[in-house]
């Protein structure tokens, strides 16, 4: 993540529309649009390599290709953790949810932080100052801070903004029975962008108990899911092309439908 927020640019664009567009209505809407899952069927290995192709100016999370970020993702965590296959995995796969842009959703219903609507907006999430204007607008700046949600309830009850990681985390609950990756890790995926939440320290009031561990796993994670300078001229080589490739093979042996 760059995680760089100056003024006049595509990323105050991007959340300059995602403030104005990221309603509940909106929400409901995607996350029933991609509930069938039948946009296309494709190994998740080529979804990585697709990704070779996108470099978008307005996602803040990267001026490298995603695949670049992908293999950097996943290599940082390979030296520090060798034996934990599946983490490893998440850091290669954890962005394939931006292929969204496939479909042609814009940028803001696929990259930057995430939200919770049908609550309060926090005063703190990112160019709230900035884009005060527009975060006025937004039906849900003058709701309470719980909302339609009751305390305690759980994050998997709260509806979030829609983009990469809900995406993703769709399409591994919806073809559970064609891998092999735990829910403890899907849950990763799904939260990563959540920075109003994970870093951020909103919505405490709604975790359940496991939300707590969920938590843990999320901050551990984003250690490695960073733009790193020190590491520009970072180049994907063969042999970690074949190792993640077997790695995905062995996880992921059939198509998901997406
Ligand atoms: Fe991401
Ligand atoms: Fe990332």
């Amino acid at each position: 993540m760059l995680r760089k927020y100056d003024k006049n640019t595509p990323q105050e664009k991007l959340y300059s529309d995602m403030y104005s567009n990221q309603v509940y209505d909106y929400v409901i809407k995607q996350k029933e649009k991609y509930s069938k899952m039948n946009n296309m069927k494709m190994k998740i290995n080529d979804v990585l390599k697709i990704m070779d192709n996108f470099i978008d100016p307005s996602d803040p999370d990267l001026d490298e290709p995603n695949s670049v970020h992908a293999y950097q993702t996943a290599e940082r965590i390979r030296k520090e953790l060798p034996d934990n296959k599946e983490l490893q995995i998440i850091g290669l796969i954890h962005d394939l949810g931006k292929i969204l842009f496939l479909f042609n959703e814009p940028n803001w219903s696929i990259v930057g932080d995430t939200f919770v609507v049908g609550c309060k907006i926090p005063n703190n999430v990112v160019y709230y100052d900035i884009l005060k204007d527009i975060i006025m607008e937004h039906p849900d700046y003058n709701n309470s801070d719980m909302g339609i949600y009751e305390y305690g309830c759980g994050l998997d009850k709260l509806n979030i903004t829609f983009g990469h990681d809900e995406y993703l985390y769709q399409v591994l609950q919806q073809n559970n029975d064609k891998h092999r990756l735990s829910e403890k890790y899907m849950n990763i995926i799904r939260y990563h962008s959540f920075y109003p939440w994970h870093t951020g320290g909103n919505y405490y009031c709604f975790m359940k108990e496991k939300d707590k561990g969920i938590l843990k796993d999320v901050n551990n994670f984003n250690q490695f899911d960073l733009y790193s300078k020190e590491e520009k001229d970072f180049q994907i080589t063969d042999e970690m092309k074949e190792y993640y490739n077997q790695l995905l093979n062995e996880y992921f042996p059939n198509e998901l439908n997406w």
